[in-house]
């Protein structure tokens, strides 16, 4: 059963990623020296806090939305008391409802599918039945186009009677109304012959409703993520269902069994997108599941970790000056939102671009399985897919709503080992000593002191650093315009 084996692999992956496990950090580090005097940079985010990316950020425009959005997040509660806070983990068994069963392979899809480009281009990869069919209401023709504008209605799931849903083509393969299905996606990009491919789960719902996509493990090193979609998809039930979940758990694959955060040309998948069909082998990558899979949402989350040796709160990255994103993020159940317009090449800002409205989901550290973060996502994404319409679970919302963050990166100033004197998630105020440097040689201690008040919402474990190593990264509450 694929529950079992990708428990495995995940085993097997920490496993070999122990071994692996000469992330050179340090230099990654090197690079980001562009810290100035004053080490406090604001940081329009990159996701994984690629450091080089750390950037200016611009104030957010003030948009109805967002002034829409504020009034509800105005009247919220302390920091101390923030949505991120662990979901109660006993309310629901630990069992993960085997409602679909994912163990069948689709076929291969025939050498590699023409990017969506022309819709009718199917005439190679002709449509099998798949192995689940169970009762064959075979509705063949339905294929949807990428982001086409049918699925309008879902922004308000009218409780109206459910319209039954049609089958769609997702990488050359029919899936049927009311079924679950594991496809297989490849970039092709190896020699043919040794060419590996990677699972995409997709369930199709009995009824109408959003294309909702999940993507992890991007970065091959990020597990929670994987976690995070496994559960999210193996609770689905397609008879109950309404709309599609297309999860890509393992994004980069190859990464994932080196336990490496890169493509194998050493690139940064998250920096490609959407791609380019005869560009580097990250472009081609991007390309193919940009083309193939991202297209075909219209909703997406892509999970990620921090990098690096740093572990972030559970938060979801959003642009929030994208009308359409912002609104999308109240439907995440007790997740800090971070805004963020996103740097060129992330999945985020592309699939955004196309008319997706996409956030990422950050969640805790890198090469780590960590039961509260993975519970965090879960539980928002079924607050998402309850909101949408998706799922009906009597689905009980935390009490905070959403709180917005903008937020900061403080930088160390020394080299040295770094040692945290607060803990994630906790309220700091301007001046509090969040940890110190301690030069190993000298004996000389730096302090790292907060720029301003707010939450620590990503940090540094304790660790070795350089001179302009993004420490930790206080979110202070956004500010909202007119109010
Ligand atoms: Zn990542």
């Amino acid at each position: 059963m694929l529950r079992a084996r990708l428990r495995y692999s995940i085993t097997s992956a920490l496993t070999s990623s122990l071994l692996v496990f000469a992330t050179p950090a340090v230099l990654a580090e090197a690079v980001s020296s562009k810290a100035d005097a004053t080490a406090l940079l604001v940081a329009d985010l990159a996701e994984d806090e690629n450091v080089e990316d750390v950037e200016h950020s611009e104030p957010r425009r003030g948009s109805a939305q967002a002034r829409a959005q504020a009034e509800t997040t105005s009247e919220q509660s302390s920091p101390q008391e923030s949505p991120v806070e662990a979901p109660e983990a006993a309310s629901k068994p630990r069992e993960i409802a085997p409602n679909i069963d994912l163990k069948e392979v689709a076929p291969l899809p025939e050498p590699e599918p023409e990017p969506e480009a022309s819709d009718s281009g199917d005439s190679a990869a002709q449509p099998e039945p798949q192995a689940e069919t169970q009762s064959g209401t075979a509705d063949a023709v339905g294929s949807n186009t990428p982001a086409s504008p049918d699925d309008v209605a879902e922004k308000e799931p009218e409780p109206a009677a459910p319209v039954p849903a049609e089958s769609f083509t997702l990488l050359g393969k029919e899936i049927l109304p009311g079924t679950a299905t594991r496809l297989a996606w490849s970039p092709g990009i190896q020699i043919a012959g040794l060419s590996q491919i990677t699972p995409v789960l997709v369930v199709n719902g009995v009824n109408q409703g959003p294309t909702l996509c999940l993507t992890g493990a991007v970065h091959g090193d990020e597990l929670n993520g994987i976690e995070i979609v496994r559960r999210s998809m193996y609770d689905l039930n397609p008879e109950k269902l309404s709309g599609r979940v297309i999860g890509v758990p393992i994004v980069n694959l190859t990464g994932f069994q080196q336990g490496s955060r890169y493509l194998p040309d050493r690139r940064d998948l998250n920096r490609h997108f959407p791609g380019t069909p005869d560009g580097t082998l990250a472009d081609r990558v991007a390309y193919s599941l940009f083309n193939n899979v991202i297209r075909h949402c219209d909703m997406l989350v892509d999970i990620h970790t921090g990098s690096l040796k740093r572990t972030n709160l559970p938060q979801l990255r959003a642009d929030m000056n994208n009308p359409d994103v912002a609104e999308f993020t109240r439907g995440f159940d007790r997740m800090a939102v971070v805004h963020s317009s996103g740097s060129p090449g992330m999945l985020r800002t592309a699939a955004t671009e196309a008319g997706i409205r996409t956030v990422t989901l950050e969640a805790g550290e890198s090469l780590r399985i960590q039961e509260h973060q993975i519970e965090a996502g879960v539980n928002s994404l079924n607050s998402l897919m309850e909101k949408h319409g998706m799922i009906s679970r009597m689905f009980v919302w935390g009490d905070p709503e959403p709180v917005y963050y903008d937020s900061t990166w403080i930088r160390a100033q020394h080299g040295g080992i770094l040692f945290s004197e607060i803990k994630l998630g906790a309220t700091v105020s301007e001046g509090e000593v969040l940890g110190y440097v301690a030069d190993p040689i000298t004996n000389e201690q730096h302090p790292i002191r907060a720029s301003s008040d707010g939450r620590v919402i990503g940090m540094a474990v304790d660790q070795v650093v350089m001179a302009g190593f993004a420490a930790y990264h206080i979110g202070t509450e956004a500010q909202v315009p007119g109010e």
